[in-house]
């Protein structure tokens, strides 16, 4: 065998890039109430009054960003039929920025060429937010929003959550110039809880919960899609069903539904096949999940890399379930191993709890019997060879794990 000819011939996919994340669809399906929630919040910036801040949340791929995306579009276009009104948006994605200092520069930036651009480091954060107050209040703009998307990754380093939400009234950008409204946006349920009382206030005033789809939402999503995607009748009558179902029981989340289906079809393509089966649904299912588990790894800090590569080793050794202590030992070993700092064992239990919320991993609580209070049992809640391979392809500990 050799080489293939390319040739763009294609029985199975009419368009395949529809079923990419970056397609955006024209209607978002099974969310009217996140929808009129979220235009409702935005009420008083068309009638050219302060913007409310609102906070959506839920796990990935519910259509949150999606959703955003749609309602500004749509207060961009409504805004025109008003004089008294330019709204203007900026928008961060903020995966990967680790503290508010980091996300305020690359604020910054948005509102700069090129060449002008501040670098991550010597400023200080004080001149960096005087920056950003200049820029925002020489928009020519009545309303600017702000939108912090995936704003969860800046953890506990929040301070930019205090900061946006307060610059109108104290001063820093005057009301008369540019009224700021902020839109938070984060995959994590934690993370709001999380925030220190003082952000809390002032950033959720709107909460909108974007809940997990269920099969049946999915199935919807998913049809909708496939007709631009596919080409007519090549779907097997289950496929749909199958892929809801699957992503419906893992995730509830239309990104991994959608990449499901998408790989079942790549399959079914590579293998000159004339129509997608369920059959090629249940081989991509574990490629997809691979790959899910992969990314949501690489988005951790290390001390969780380890923290979970120290239970898979358990799991190995077949010494799960554990308590946290037990597996604080093992961290230890393989800290030192990688040459990495030694965290204390609260820090671990803390990492520990966060894999467990991810669905890495699964908690027990049990009691302790006569002498009162309880304890946590920790066990791998994936299949272990998926976590070895995310964890060989994502981190620096991948080294070490054969
Ligand atoms: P999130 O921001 O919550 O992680 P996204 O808005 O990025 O999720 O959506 C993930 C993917 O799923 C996108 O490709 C999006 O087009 C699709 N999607 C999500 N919800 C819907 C929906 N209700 N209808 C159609 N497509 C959807
Ligand atoms: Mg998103």
């Amino acid at each position: 065998m050799g080489l293939d000819t390319f040739t763009p011939e294609d029985p199975i996919f009419k368009k395949e890039s529809v079923l990419r994340d970056t397609y955006t669809p024209d209607e978002l399906l099974e969310r009217d109430r996140e929808l009129q929630e979220y235009q409702n919040a935005l009420k008083p910036v068309i009638k050219g009054e302060d913007p409310k801040n609102i906070f959506l949340y839920g796990q990935t791929g519910v259509g949150k960003t999606i959703a955003t995306e749609m309602v500004l579009n749509q207060l961009e276009t409504d805004q025109q039929k008003y004089d008294y009104l330019n709204i203007q948006r900026v928008e961060v994605l903020c995966k990967g920025l680790t503290s508010s200092y980091q996300v305020s520069v690359k604020l910054v930036n948005q509102f700069r060429e090129a060449s002008d651009k501040i670098p991550t480091t010597g400023y200080s954060p004080d001149a960096v937010l005087d920056m950003l107050w200049t820029h925002l209040e020489e928009q020519d703009a009545t309303h600017v929003l702000i939108v912090l998307d995936e704003i969860d990754s800046i953890g506990n380093d929040d301070d930019i959550l205090y900061q946006l939400p307060r610059a109108n009234s104290n001063g820093n950008v005057p009301r008369n110039q540019t009224k700021l409204g902020v839109i938070g946006i984060s995959n994590d349920f934690t993370f709001r809880d999380n925030l220190s009382a003082r952000v809390k206030d002032s950033l959720a005033e709107e909460e909108i919960h974007f809940p997990p789809y269920d099969a049946n939402q999915l199935q919807h999503i998913l049809r909708q899609r496939s007709e631009n995607a596919f080409e007519d009748n090549v779907l097997d009558g289950g496929v749909i069903k199958l892929c809801a179902a699957f992503a419906g029981q893992e995730s509830g989340s239309a990104r991994q539904a959608l990449k499901l289906l998408y790989k079942a079809g790549d399959l079914a393509r590579s293998r000159d096949q004339e129509k997608v089966t369920e059959e090629d649904v249940r081989e991509a299912e574990p490629l997809v999940q691979s790959s899910k588990v992969s990314d949501e790894l690489q988005a951790l800090p290390t001390q969780s890399h380890l923290t979970l590569y120290s239970v898979l080793i358990m799991h190995y050794e077949d010494k799960l379930p554990a308590k946290s202590q037990q597996i604080y030992q093992r961290y230890k070993i393989a800290a030192e191993k990688v040459g990495s700092d030694i965290k204390t064992d609260r820090t671990i239990r803390d990492r520990l709890s966060q894999l467990s919320l991810k669905g890495f991993l699964d908690v027990k609580e049990k009691n302790k019997g006569s002498q009162g209070g309880s304890y946590y049992l920790y066990d791998l809640d994936i299949r272990a060879d998926l976590v070895k391979d995310a964890l060989k392809k994502s981190s620096r500990i991948g080294e070490t794990l054969d």
